[in-house]
Parts: structure tokens; sequence; C-alpha cells
């Protein structure tokens, strides 16, 4: 794997990654973000349905939290996860949890960390968690770290302890890493923790970067765990030990105005787990990300789609939606929609805004229909990949100040 950098501006990189997968047939642009998947697939859609996305990421995203309970199918199979799901053509990116799940902390101890399955818990040490990198054969993987100190009530004692935790285990999952057989040519990554605490995400970086690393996770960041503000002090210290030529994996970040404040700050990767929560809520995302908008359309787009405000009276499930939904998307189950026949979003080239509108989506929502789902995750992923998309373009054109605004905006 090699990191080619064509522009930095201050921290910001704009780059590639070059040689990837085992016989170094893949790039990854830079920033980007990887292809979420659960249990090796993206959820809703078949390996058809995903083909006709036009920006698909080159790096798929695995986790052990959905993996890990078919462990056993994997060794029998002895040949990865990527042949045993169909992740044809695509580098594996190994982690530990799944972002768009919950997991309940504290089940960390000094020898182990756990994963949550349809089963239940699986609690692994080092040499289970290697055991079952091996079954998988990934072409990059996180190494196992103590992540618990995500909650904002974490002690420093507390977060001291995760990261002497993780470099520990970083440690011995090198030594088994060189071991293993399976595992030549496959990159490791190093965790970087330390909660909230600046000295302990410093000590964490500078530690981790001495070890072999191929490239850097940067966890326990998450939207829920922290303010952008902390988190933006933060991520600029811990870049700042890292070295340069070796990639930089964000976890639990997905909003598209906190990407733009951490690819700023220097991260390269981000994981795709946005579109899949804003699908699951029945919503479209919706913000405008175009640069370099036709006069015409964009009087088109901004008739096409008004800010929804809240109104006082709301019942049942709506309200828990209205709680989680954020300004970049809009809500199909809202009735407002019921008689709306424009596409999800005016001009999106997708499969789904090209051939169905907002009314039928809003139909096949309120009937529980399945196809609700596999419509709104082909145009969440494509809008979320589009706009990492223009995110490039803008850092090669200068105009990342532009794109901010265009996206604080919120909806078009
Ligand atoms: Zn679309």
């Amino acid at each position: 794997m090699r990191l080619e950098l064509s522009r930095v501006l201050q921290q910001c990189r704009r780059g590639v990654l070059l040689d990837l997968g085992l016989g170094g047939e893949h790039r990854m642009e830079l920033p980007g973000c990887l292809l979420y998947t659960r249990c090796g697939t993206v959820p809703h859609l078949t390996h058809h349905t995903l083909c006709t996305l036009k920006h698909l990421p080159a790096v798929t995203q695995i986790t052990l939290d959905s993996l890990a309970e078919h462990q056993e199918v994997l060794e029998e199979f002895q040949e990865g996860v990527g042949r045993f799901a169909g992740l044809k053509d695509t580098v594996i990116f190994s982690s530990l949890h799944d972002s768009a799940a919950p997991h309940p902390p504290g089940y960390s101890t000094n020898k182990t960390v756990s994963v949550w399955g349809s089963g239940g818990r699986i609690e692994l040490t080092v040499a289970q968690y290697m055991a079952l990198q091996k079954a998988i054969r990934p072409h990059w993987y996180q190494s196992m770290a103590d992540g618990d100190t995500r909650q904002p009530n974490a002690t420093r004692k507390k977060v001291c302890r995760a990261v002497d935790r993780t470099l520990s285990h970083l440690d011995e999952c090198l030594s088994l890493h060189l071991k293993t057989e399976e595992l030549r040519g496959t990159e490791i990554f190093g965790v970087v923790e330390g909660g909230g605490v600046l000295e302990e995400r410093v000590r964490s970086a500078r530690e981790t970067a001495k070890r072999p690393v191929g490239g850097f996770v940067l966890d326990g960041f998450h939207t829920e765990a922290m303010s952008q503000e902390l988190r933006g002090q933060l991520v600029a210290a811990v870049i700042k030990e890292l070295p340069e030529d070796k990639p930089r994996v964000l976890l639990g970040v997905g909003h598209p105005d906190e990407v733009l404040a951490c690819v700023e700050a220097g991260i390269d990767l981000f994981e795709g787990f946005f579109p899949f929560q804003v699908t699951e809520r029945g919503c479209a995302l919706s913000f405008s990300y175009t640069l370099d908008p036709d006069p015409e359309s964009t009087v088109f787009e901004r008739n096409g789609t008004e800010v929804e405000e809240i109104p006082e009276h709301r019942e049942g499930e709506n309200v828990e939606i209205q709680e989680q939904m954020t300004r970049f998307e809009i809500n199909l189950k809202d009735k407002r929609y019921q008689d709306d026949f424009r596409p999800l979003v005016v001009g999106c080239g997708c499969y789904c805004c090209r051939n169905h509108q907002r009314a039928y989506l809003h139909h096949l929502l309120m009937t529980n229909e399945l196809l609700a789902g596999v419509l709104l995750m082909v145009h969440n992923l494509e809008h979320y990949h589009g706009f990492f998309c223009s995110l490039r373009g803008a850092l090669e054109s200068d105009r990342l100040d532009a794109l901010k605004r265009t996206v604080l905006q919120g909806r078009v």
C-alpha cells in the first residue's frame, strides 16, 4: 500500500492510496468513505442493485459485531469473507464495532473485548481476535482495542487504562500477525484511544506511531461522545503525532458538517454508516453539495425542496424520527409527500430518483413495503458518496470554503 498526496492545504489532504488488495489492483481516492456493510452485505441491496451506483467506494468495511458468530463457518470455508459474501472486486477493512448499532459499554477487561451479534455477546482474547481475522482474511484490519471510554463521563484513570490496554493488545496482535501465514500481505491498523483527555490522546498516538502499522484508526470520536469543538482539538493534536505517509481512518463520524471539519483536521477516511441510519428512519438525504450549479437547475432545486418545519403536535413514531433527524435529510413518512410527484432530489442520477417519486416512496413506507428500504438506500448511498466526490473536487480547486457554505445550508 502506498499513499500519494497530490495536495495538502494546512492539515487537509487530497491524495490516493495505491497498490491496494493482495494483487495491488485497487486504488482509493482520499478523502473518502468506506462502503458500509452488515454481515458482509450492504443492507437492503443485492450485488445487482449495488452495481447501479456510480460512486462505489473501493474499500468495504465489515465488522466483527456481525461476523464473529460465523467464525466456524468461515474457518470451514477457508477462503475468507470476500469470497464467502460475494464482495468481489473490493478491498476489505475489518473493524471491531458496527457504528450504526449500539453496544453496551463496560465489558472490556485487561485480556478481552466483547462484540455483539444477533446471538448476543461474544468475548474475544487477542488469540481469538486474531483467529477470527485469520478466518475473515481482510486486506486491512484494526488491531484489538479498548474503546470503552466513549462515554462523556469516563474518568482520566479509565482513559489511561484504555490507552495502556490498547497498546498492549496491539503489540500482541503484531506478534501474532507476523506468525500467521494467512495474514501475509494484510495491513494492520493501530488504534488511537484516549477519550476526551488531550494528554492521553497524544500519548496513544505517539506510542502507536512507533509500531510497524499500515495505518491508524482514530476511535472514540463518535458524534454522541463529544462536541465538534473538542473533537477538532483532539484530532488536530493526534494528527501531529502521526506520520504523513499512512492513512488515518476516523470511526463514528458521519454527518456531512462533521466530516468536513475532520477533513480540515487531517482525516483521510470515514465510515459509511450515516446513509444507512437515514434510510432506517424512512428519510432521504437532500443536502446540497453541488459546487457548479447550472443556474437554471438551481432555481429548480431551490423550489424543489423546502425546509421542513416541525409541527407542534406529532404522534408516535414521527416524534422519534424527528428527534433523530439531521438537517441533511427529509422525512418521507411525512404526510406532505403524499401527493408530491417530484423525485427525492431533483437532478439526482440514482435509480430511485430517475424512476420514482416522493409520493411513491411515501406510499411504500406507509404500507411497510421492503422496497422502500431498497430505494432509499440506493439514493442515500449515491448522495453520500457523491458528496465525497464533490469534496475531493473542492480540495483540488481550492474551494472547500464554498462547499462548506453550501453543505451547512442544509437542504437546498
Ligand atoms: Zn437519488
